[in-house]
């Protein structure tokens, strides 16, 4: 997950928390349950490996890590919503020009709309999801019906930390069921985790490397690192505390992880 400044170039301010759309003469109210765009990097070469990109950022997020660094995508709503027509307009400008287009959050298989990247999809574009894992169903649907290229996937920590890290408890067989149907798709992907000092250490990497290799039964081809970086915002304020990650730590940790992934990479 990578943190949002300065995006909300096509959108106002919202200050109410709920979207209100005027459909057919009358004020509709949508919940969290509607899919709701609130930004857009509108050229990324960094968040779709290979492709030049645009990024989408989707607001709603099932787990509730404390170093989450877009608490307005998590909690709090602070900018209106983009209107899907102005994104589909765009990306039909955008063509030739755009390869591919990321869809991120929050945790966008929340309130992802099929119909939505089917658009995208029939204008000629790549779509990768970032996911927190823990809707493999609609991975799946989404799968079958060819409409990602690309997964990247949050591994959050070890097994015995995991709800600690994510800030509540989640059922981790549905985490273990999107790995392997990721692993058995012919997607492009990647698993990803945010190393925190007080929450990630050789030790957990240990664990979490052994846990997945077990599952699968064999190395995963891609993992990136990301090191935390302290912006200031977070959804807990104890990690306001929180030191940066150093680059010194972070090549330890690659070492690990390169007994347990095929390929592994520090992002910065
Ligand atoms: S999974 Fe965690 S880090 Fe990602 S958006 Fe949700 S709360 Fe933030």
């Amino acid at each position: 997950m990578k943190s949002i400044p300065g995006l909300w170039d096509l959108s106002g301010q919202l200050t109410n928390g709920m979207k209100e759309n005027r459909k057919n003469g009358k004020t509709e109210r949508l919940s969290i349950s509607a899919m709701k765009i609130k930004g857009i990097q509108k050229t990324t070469l960094i968040d779709y490996p290979g492709k030049i990109a645009c990024t989408l950022f989707l607001f709603g997020c099932n787990f509730r890590c404390g170093f989450c660094h877009n608490p307005e995508l998590v909690i709090k709503e602070e900018v209106q919503d983009i209107d899907e027509k102005e994104i589909l307009n765009f990306l039909e400008k955008r063509k030739g020009k755009l390869e591919g287009v990321c869809i991120t959050g929050g945790e966008p298989f929340l309130t992802l709309d099929k119909n939505f990247i089917k658009k995208i999809k029939e204008k000629g574009y790549f779509v990768k999801i970032d996911t927190n894992g823990s809707f493999p169903e609609k991975l799946k649907d989404f799968i079958d019906e060819k409409l990602i290229d690309y997964v990247a996937m949050d591994l959050k920590n070890e097994k015995e930390k995991y709800f600690e890290t994510i800030g509540k408890e989640t059922n981790l067989k549905k985490i273990e069921e999107s790995i392997k149907l990721i692993i058995d798709s012919e997607l492009d992907y990647e698993f990803r985790t945010t190393v925190v000092y007080s929450l990630h250490s050789e030790k957990e990497l240990e664990q979490l490397g052994k846990w997945i290799v077990e599952l699968l039964e064999k190395k995963p081809k891609k993992y990136c690192l990301q090191g935390f970086v302290n912006n200031g915002k977070f959804n807990d304020e104890k990690f306001k505390k929180e030191k940066d990650f150093s680059k010194e730590k972070l090549e330890k940790l690659k070492k690990i992880a390169e007994k347990y992934f095929e390929k592994v990479e520090i992002r910065g």
